[in-house]
């Protein structure tokens, strides 16, 4: 992120003796004459103008003003002694710098008209130009009040609390059911299996990437401009974003008028397609047997073989149930001979959970 200087305002100090508010560059108020003391922070006026003359730019740049040690008179930067009491300046204190005051006031502010005589006063007036009777003046701008956040009800916790509870314990009944078993002797009645194999092509595929990543042997489709990052500092060609303008505290009566900008760097998104190897058929035998074989597609100069899967299935009688058990290997589905006789341990639910050979 960039810190971009707009340029350079006028702030005011309001006077605790007198109220008077006062331009920043004063060092002694205007209605009583009083030096501006230490802990009196600048504020905004109600329109901040940008400043254009080199005089004033030159001492709003010229860094914080300092406060005299003996006197707590205020100088500007780089003066050597008191402008009130004339002592050495070389232990003064310098006033803050870089506080945010607030939002660039940048908006002109209508004139007032005067309670008594109906002549318009600038906004900051305190004091009607035309019949001296009192304005409502400069009133610093009331924050903007915000309704205290409503605290979050924990209310809404305690049913979570008991519908968790409640899926728990059905959990455990449910697991406990399933793990509950039983015996019975059952007969092999039939076997089936079944073999894929995927039969992989070198056919074109449509993609998306940004243009200096896509395949020199690729064809390429349409582009489009896309945002693929934002940055801190420019770049060329990047598109500079900033945010709200912000008043800062430059501790010499003026404010550093900045806002923070980011950079977005555009670049060609395109579709492009390009030969790749997909999945464009799957081969698959089925069998009753014992004797599980793959099938043996017939490639095609641009096809190879992909993946293959297979699955066995044992249907098992006796007592007139019928059980279904699915062997997770070939070697193991091999010993399941038609008529032969197993113990199926089977759970709560009918369903089996393990079988063991008869003998
Ligand atoms: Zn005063
Ligand atoms: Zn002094
Ligand atoms: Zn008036």
């Amino acid at each position: 992120m960039v810190k971009k200087t707009i340029g350079y305002v006028e702030l005011e100090w309001p006077c605790p003796r007198c109220q008077t508010r006062n331009p920043g560059a004063n060092k002694f108020c205007n209605g009583c004459g009083g030096p501006q003391p230490e802990d009196v922070a600048f504020e905004q006026p109600l329109q901040e103008k940008l400043i254009s003359d080199a005089a004033k730019l030159a001492q709003a740049k010229a860094g914080p003003d300092v406060h005299c040690a003996f006197c707590s008179g205020r100088s500007s930067a780089g003066a050597k002694f008191c402008g009130s009491c004339g002592a050495d300046l070389s232990s003064a204190k310098a006033r803050q710098k870089g506080r945010v005051i607030g939002a660039h006031r940048s908006a002109p502010v209508p004139d007032v008209a005067c309670p008594a005589c109906g002549t318009p006063n600038p906004a900051e007036a305190r004091q009607c130009k035309q019949c001296s009777a009192p304005l409502p003046g400069a009133a610093p701008a009331a924050a903007a009040q915000q309704p205290p956040a409503k605290p979050r009800s924990r209310g809404a916790l305690i049913p979570l609390v008991i519908v968790g509870g409640l899926c728990l314990l059905g959990g455990l009944i449910l697991m406990l059911l399933a793990g509950r078993t039983q015996d019975r002797v059952a007969q092999v009645q039939s076997v089936a299996w079944e073999r894929q194999v995927e039969v992989m092509g070198l056919v074109p595929v449509e993609r998306e990437d940004w243009a200096d990543q896509i395949p020199s042997d690729a064809d390429l489709g349409s582009c489009r401009e896309e945002l693929r990052q934002t940055v801190d500092s420019p770049q060329p060609g990047a598109l500079e974003v900033c945010g709200t303008p912000y008043t800062l505290d430059s501790g010499s009566g003026f404010g550093e008028v900045v806002q923070d900008c980011v950079y977005e760097v555009y670049d060609d998104y395109c579709k492009y397609s390009v030969l790749d190897w997909t999945v464009v058929d799957t081969s698959v035998l089925r069998g009753g047997d014992l004797r599980p074989i793959w099938p043996a597609p017939s490639l095609s100069g641009q096809e190879r073989l992909g993946d293959q899967s297979q699955s066995f299935q044992v249907t098992l009688g006796g007592d007139g149930e019928t059980y279904t058990y699915t062997p997770d290997s070939e070697s193991e589905f091999a010993q399941f001979v038609i008529g032969s006789h197993w113990v199926v341990a089977v759970n709560s639910f009918g369903a089996v959970a393990g079988v063991e050979p008869a003998d």
